[in-house]
């Protein structure tokens, strides 16, 4: 709730002590991960080991690489780390502020390398709303794609799409809304037959797909393995465990940052060169994806994309078993959506949240993410919930 009195910068300064008491009742009504009820959020709480380093690093500054040489290699060396996740330790890029930079940045790196008048970006209908913001930032037009019966981009009328305008093909890799997975392959080999930039958007899916085939569900290509694939979105703020602000973006190669490099005249020396959007930026966030990576390793990540995937199916089952209540797809990574035949499903949306369920209403079905903060008992909760919900609607 905002308050409706306007905040003035008083003239002299409060003790800590006050202000942190202050901060305790003013942000009472932010609701916290470890409750358990956040099922609509695509982070999660930080790693603990995170905050240590934050307190320790907090005034690095990765616009400043001639103040900051070590702090630049450690992002240099967290974007290789993350390239060899998906398939490509040679891949160049940057820490950025999240999904929606990262995004932005691809787009930018594809418009500069095809040097069209009246650039036109094909990407499905289910891609994040950041598309939206990077085109109209970039004087680009976005071609949005219907989607096939697996609720993935349709590769026909995706081809169809393209045209002598088109500077780049967005797939996206675990949506926002479904979890799904575009037919990457497919992509990659219209993107190297036309000369077309494949940004692969894995801003969600890219800590969790590397792991599938070893947890033993179906594998899923979409990175750097396929060589169309020119630029990958992966964010250490969602299923990273890093805390907020953390993106990724990572290219092939570095020649394609190149097209986007921005000389900074005035540091210290003979200047240099930036291919972000921001000029001043967390370093910290880069040091913590680069310790996160280190701490927990693939195995690591494994383990938590394993738990999530257990209880997203312990989820899939109990909602079957709730008569009107469906999952519109199977999930391909831990996000499930929820719809009725019975039932409207705003409703019982409505319902879960005066009942403190911090769920996300998408058109026809509730979206649930689940998150290394849910918990088995969440779960049977929410089921428990949902069932009585749907007996009061019935
Ligand atoms: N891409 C996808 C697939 C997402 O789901 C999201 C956010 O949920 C984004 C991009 C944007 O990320 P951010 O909110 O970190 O800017």
């Amino acid at each position: 709730m905002l308050s409706k009195k306007a905040s003035v910068m008083q003239e002299e300064g409060l003790p800590q002590n006050k202000i942190l008491k202050m901060l305790k009742i003013k942000l009472q009504s932010d609701l916290i991960y470890s409750s358990g009820k956040i099922l609509s959020s695509m982070c999660t709480s930080p790693h603990n080991f995170t905050k240590q380093i934050y307190r320790i690093y907090l005034e690095k500054n990765l616009g400043d690489p001639i103040l900051f040489p070590a702090s630049a290699e450690l992002e240099h060396e967290a974007i290789q780390m993350l390239g060899s996740l998906l398939s490509n330790p040679k891949a160049s890029g940057s820490i950025v502020s999240g999904g929606t930079e990262a995004n932005i940045i691809a787009l930018w790196t594809a418009r500069n390398i095809a040097k069209k008048d009246g650039g036109e970006v094909v990407v499905p209908v289910s891609a994040h709303y950041s598309f939206d913001k990077a085109a109209d930032l970039l004087s680009l037009k976005l071609i949005k794609v219907k989607l096939n019966h697996r609720f993935q981009m349709d590769v026909k009328a995706a081809e169809e799409a393209i045209t002598q305008r088109t500077v780049a093909i967005v797939g996206v890799a675990g949506t926002t809304g479904l979890g799904t997975v575009d037919p990457i392959p497919e992509l990659s080999e219209i993107a190297s037959a036309n000369n077309i930039h494949l940004h692969v958007d894995a801003a969600f899916g890219g800590f969790v797909l590397p792991f599938l085939e070893e947890l033993g569900y179906d594998a899923l290509d979409f990175d750097f393995r396929l060589l169309g694939v020119g630029s990958i979105t992966i964010d250490p703020h969602k299923m990273g465990l890093a805390p907020i602000p953390a993106g990724g973006i990572l290219f092939r190669n570095k020649a394609m940052t190149e097209v986007i490099s921005t000389r900074v005249p005035y540091l210290a020396g003979e200047g240099t060169s930036q291919s972000t959007l921001l000029g001043t930026r967390s370093g910290a966030s880069a040091v913590a994806v680069w310790a996160l990576l280190k701490h927990l390793g693939r195995a690591g990540y494994m383990a938590i994309v394993e738990n999530c995937l257990r209880l997203t199916w312990k989820l899939v089952k109990g909602i079957r078993q709730i008569d009107g209540l469906d999952v519109v797809t199977e999930p391909t990574v831990n996000v499930v959506g929820i719809k009725s035949d019975r039932v409207d499903v705003r409703l019982v949306f409505q319902e879960l949240r005066e009942r403190g369920w911090a769920v996300s209403l998408f058109p026809g079905f509730i979206r649930i993410v689940i998150m290394p903060h849910t918990k088995p008992l969440h779960i049977r909760n929410l089921i428990e919930d949902m069932k009585r919900i749907l007996e009061g609607l019935s």
